[in-house]
């Protein structure tokens, strides 16, 4: 039975929960605020599906050498309001249109981030963008294995480890109609720190929080900013890495989960089909890209690439040349990020301290950054930042 002694060696994924025949596995949540299975030994009866099924315990690689390409969504809504250039809307379109069911990671109406499933495209909205915190699986696994033992076509789409969990849950079942989807990922940061945060917004604003995105295009694609929306339309939120607590703080490397600063899944030959990340100079690839954001895509299977052959007209598309895009905008494919050695007196100050005093100590205010946080707003909205960011790429 699984026996968590080393957090760094559970990822969350969930597949020995989906698993157990005896439901005898409940994800608890820690002081961090990341959930781990706990085992009721009394009802547990020893069969060691628990085990056979985890990621990380029972570690699985593919060896071919991805395709690779650049996308940008043609149409201009899905561009705008997806974190890049909008892949993941097209094939979650393509899935629907095909009668098929699309799981992606959504906020529930108390903003907690679950894995659920949309069989609308209308559903399928809120899958859409990047929300920087983990999300919770629940019993997705299990509702995607009845839908593809139903016939169905099915994508799921989420980090590498969640996509790693259901293959896992699966048994290394081949399923023709199963397509996967996997990010490039920095890592997963705390829940509790989310609802923290959003609990002060939302007592700020006096307004509920209604939606939250880590990677909104606000002041365009190349200034990441964090969008609060509430209830109350004429309360705003929109800030960059500079002033934002969240995306600050993700970072310094302080608030993801203990196994994303040891990832099992970083690797060039992922077990997906398809491997999706931020493409930060499409233009470098080919001109016929604009600067609304643009999506890397990996290809490792030959489904993956019968797929992306039928979403290629949804998209202003180019081959890439799979060297310099590692290494430009695919560090995270292979590395994981150091922790910061104030992460353990961070989490013991979560529970302690206002989100006041959390910003003042991890991240102190100074002139500079002061100025930076408003100095990129100030250039976007002169219509200069694009300007910038060239001189920018050109001498830095
Ligand atoms: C936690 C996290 C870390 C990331 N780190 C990097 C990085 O270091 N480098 C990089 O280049 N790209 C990273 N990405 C990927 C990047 O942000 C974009 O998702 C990617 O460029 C695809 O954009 P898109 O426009 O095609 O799709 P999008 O509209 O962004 O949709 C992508 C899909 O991601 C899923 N998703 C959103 N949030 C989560 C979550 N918390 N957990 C699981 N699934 C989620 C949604 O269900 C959606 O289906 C990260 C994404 C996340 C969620
Ligand atoms: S050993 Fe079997 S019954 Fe016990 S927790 Fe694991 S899956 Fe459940
Ligand atoms: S299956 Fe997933 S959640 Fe369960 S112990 Fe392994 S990594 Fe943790
Ligand atoms: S960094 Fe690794 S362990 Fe952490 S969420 Fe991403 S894939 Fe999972």
């Amino acid at each position: 039975m699984i026996t968590i002694t080393d957090k760094s060696q559970c990822c969350g994924c969930w597949a020995c929960e989906n698993v157990c025949p005896k439901s005898c596995i409940r994800m608890e949540e820690d002081n961090e605020g990341f959930r781990y299975p706990k085992v009721n030994t009394e009802k547990c009866i020893e069969c060691g599906l628990c085990e056979k099924v985890c990621p990380i315990k029972q570690p699985r690689q593919n060896d071919t050498v991805p395709e690779s390409f650049v996308v940008q969504n043609k149409n201009a809504q899905i561009l705008r309001n997806s974190t890049s250039g909008g892949f993941y809307s097209a094939i979650a379109n393509y899935v629907i249109e095909k009668g098929g069911v699309v799981f992606g990671a959504a906020f529930d109406e108390n903003m907690t981030l679950r894995h659920t499933y949309s069989e609308t495209l209308e559903g399928c909205t809120r899958f859409r963008g990047s929300k920087y915190v983990q999300s919770l699986i629940g019993d997705s696994y299990t509702q995607a294995k009845k839908f593809l033992d139903a016939g169905r076509l099915v994508v799921f789409s989420g980090t590498p480890c969640q996509v790693a969990g259901l293959y896992g849950y699966l048994r290394n079942r081949k399923y023709e109609n199963l397509i996967t989807v996997d990010l490039v990922c920095h890592g997963t940061p705390s829940p509790r720190l989310l609802r923290k945060y959003l609990a002060y917004h939302a007592t700020l604003a006096k307004s509920k929080v209604v939606d939250y995105r880590s990677r909104d295009k606000y002041y365009g694609y190349d200034f990441s900013t964090a969008t609060i929306t509430f209830a109350d339309a004429s309360k705003q939120y929109h800030k960059g890495k500079e002033s934002d607590l969240m995306l600050g703080l993700y970072f310094k490397d302080l608030i993801s989960r203990p196994s994303c600063y040891q990832c099992h899944f970083k690797t060039l030959h992922r077990i997906s089909d398809i491997t999706i990340f931020d493409c930060w100079d499409a233009s470098s690839v080919s001109k016929k890209f604009s600067n609304k954001g643009a999506t890397n895509v990996f290809i490792h299977t030959e489904k993956g690439k019968a797929v992306f052959e039928q979403l290629k007209s949804d998209f202003i598309w180019a081959p890439s040349n799979i060297v310099p895009i590692i290494k430009r905008d695919g560090v995270m494919i292979k590395h994981c990020v150091p922790m910061n050695p104030k992460r353990d007196d961070f989490f013991r100050d979560l529970k302690n301290c206002s989100i006041i005093e959390i910003e003042k100590k991890y991240l102190p205010k100074s002139n500079l950054k002061n100025l930076s946080a408003h100095f990129k707003p100030f250039l976007y909205k002169a219509g200069i930042f694009s300007i910038y960011l060239s001189l920018k790429r050109k001498f830095f």
